[in-house]
């Protein structure tokens, strides 16, 4: 089912996030990542296109969308990335993703990197948004937003009046950046729908289950770390079972206070861990299937 037909039967949605393996070799382990996914009562799974830069999940991301749909029989959302493309590569990426009847893409500029440059033919989402909108304009398109703002923008205004743009092009639905503070989010919700945009907007929230991870994160992403987290982080650096465990109790404390506050959907960053993933969906399942039942 296309998506925005599912936003509009459901109040909250529940998704996942996969990255395909960085090497070829251990292309099984993504397999074995979304066999351990299948059960969970989620709406869509988004695979990531090219994160960090990597050529080798370019081309396998389409693969893993059409292998979500035809084996799982869950919707996939296929990333999008215009970064260092033509019009032509594209083009090539849509036809592939559409002969495998990927519907709905997630459509991003990607990271710049000393790498992976701009082209003439694409220099933001909005420009991706609107060549998709052309070529394929049966493709249900979904955007990135950041509640802390995208690091590149000086203002958080700013930034949304670029993501109105995305959204007056044709997105539908948006997913945001993970954040750790929830107080970012609804004050980014408020400034986003004084500025007129309606579509729903998915909370991405990552669990914190190792020390590394948050260093890279918050390198990555800028989001900042609230002082209960950084306490739970210093407190259990030295044992990774105390950790993981206390990051998922923040993620879903974090998840819990988000579907109080009614919010449109839930989005994990997965990074492909199939127990982390199993633990919080079945703290909140019976809460979202309750929301949804209510008329
Ligand atoms: P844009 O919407 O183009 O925004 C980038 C910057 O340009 C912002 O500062 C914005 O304010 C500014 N801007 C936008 N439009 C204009 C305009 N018209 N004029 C002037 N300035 C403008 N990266 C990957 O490589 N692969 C992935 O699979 C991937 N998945 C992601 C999923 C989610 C949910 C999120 C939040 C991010 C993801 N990213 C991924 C990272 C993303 O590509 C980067 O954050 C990137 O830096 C910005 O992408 P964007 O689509 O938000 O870009």
């Amino acid at each position: 089912m296309n998506l925005s037909t599912l936003s509009s039967v459901k109040k909250v949605l529940f998704s996942l996030e996969v990255f395909p393996p960085k090497k070829d070799t251990s292309v099984n382990v993504i397999y074995n990542t979304l066999l351990g996914l299948r059960g969970l009562p989620v709406d869509f799974i988004s695979v990531t296109y090219g994160a960090g830069g990597s050529q080798t999940q370019k081309s396998k991301t389409c693969e893993i969308a059409s292998l979500i749909r035809s084996n799982y029989h869950i919707e996939p959302v296929s990333h999008l990335t215009c970064v260092g493309a033509t019009k032509a590569d594209i083009a090539a990426a849509l036809d592939a993703l559409q002969e495998n009847g990927v519907e709905n893409i997630l459509a991003l500029r990607g990271d710049l990197t000393p790498q992976m440059q701009l082209t003439e033919d694409f220099q933001h989402a909005v420009d991706l948004i609107r060549f998709i909108k052309e070529y394929a304009p049966s493709m249900n398109l979904l955007g990135a937003c950041y509640p802390e703002g995208h690091p590149e923008c000086d203002t958080l205004e700013e930034d949304i009046l670029h993501l109105k743009e995305k959204v007056d092009c044709g997105v539908g639905h948006l997913i945001t950046q993970l954040f750790f503070d929830n107080s970012c989010f609804y004050t980014f919700l408020n400034k986003a729908r004084q500025k007129g945009i309606e579509v729903p907007i998915e909370a991405g929230i990552m669990p914190i289950v190792n020390k590394n991870q948050i260093e890279r994160i918050v390198s990555m992403c800028g989001s900042s770390v609230p002082h209960k987290l950084a306490t739970i982080i210093s407190r259990y650096s030295d044992n990774p079972a105390a950790l993981r465990d206390a990051g998922i109790f923040y993620a879903t404390e974090q998840i819990m206070d988000l579907l109080e506050n009614d919010v449109d959907g839930i989005h994990l960053y997965t990074m492909n861990n199939v127990e982390v993933s199993q633990r919080i969906s079945s703290s909140i399942e019976t809460i979202i299937a309750a929301k949804n039942a209510i008329q």
